[in-house]
């Protein structure tokens, strides 16, 4: 078993397993419940975590992972005002309302 995936976003993290499951790939989520009960636990220690099953997979799923971010960041756009880094689907800075695109 590897980890191929980790964020402090159980939302983020799903959303990898589900790709990566979705290319017949056998993947799990770990510590997905661990949030909130750290005690004496580093918050990083916390983040939920994606692993494949078997070793084999792991350059496939990283691959996956890849794609999914060049995808989802491509299109960001720095403010020229602030320099506040934006979505693709903002039309002007979340920020500070500039239309700077
Ligand atoms: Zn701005």
């Amino acid at each position: 078993m590897k980890r191929v995936y980790t964020n402090e976003s159980r939302f983020l993290v799903n959303n990898i397993k589900d790709l990566i499951d979705a290319q017949g790939i056998p993947v799990f989520v770990k510590n997905e419940y661990a949030q909130g009960a750290m005690g004496e636990i580093s918050p990083f220690d916390c983040w939920p975590e994606v692993w494949v099953v078997n070793d084999a997979d792991y350059e496939r799923a990283k691959d996956i992972i890849d794609r999914a971010h060049q995808n989802q960041y491509a299109d960001d756009w720095i403010c020229n005002h602030c320099r506040e880094q934006n979505a693709a689907s903002f039309d002007i800075c979340w920020n500070c309302q500039q239309e700077s695109k």
